[in-house]
């Protein structure tokens, strides 16, 4: 989609650190890190929001389950833990519309989240 932030980073109009990339999705750092380790990962396909996965993204939904381990590993923040989020519409604090899973990590996390 031409005018979305996170698509144009998958085209490297926009700069940012990919640190991982494979033919479902990219993974890169939070241009604005909520903890020492804050990465994104993003879907190479242009889904809007969480509500738009449906049975026929089930594929996409595994894959960025297993990345979320590889960033895990990579980030060596899977024995201390980390914590996943995906914001979902305004309620949920999306603030860009292409699905996108955050882990943080490198710090403990507090509950609940604000
Ligand atoms: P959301 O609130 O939609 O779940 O999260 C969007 C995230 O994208 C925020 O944490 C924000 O800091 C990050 N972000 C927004 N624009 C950019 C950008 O241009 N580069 C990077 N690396 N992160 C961005
Ligand atoms: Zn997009």
């Amino acid at each position: 989609m031409s005018n979305c932030i996170f698509c144009k980073i998958m085209s490297k109009e926009i700069p940012s650190t990919i640190f991982y990339e494979d033919e479902l999705c990219i993974a890169f750092d939070d241009i604005n890190p909520q903890a020492p380790v804050h990465v994104l990962i993003v879907p190479r396909e242009h889904v809007a929001t969480f509500n738009d996965l449906g049975e026929d993204k089930k594929e996409l939904i595994a894959h960025l389950c297993m990345v979320v381990n590889k960033v895990a590993e990579i980030k060596k923040i899977q024995d201390p833990g980390y914590r996943i989020v995906i914001n979902c519409n305004p309620a949920g604090g999306q603030m860009v519309y292409h699905l996108h899973v955050h882990v943080l990590g490198g710090r403990h996390m507090s509950w609940p989240p604000g």
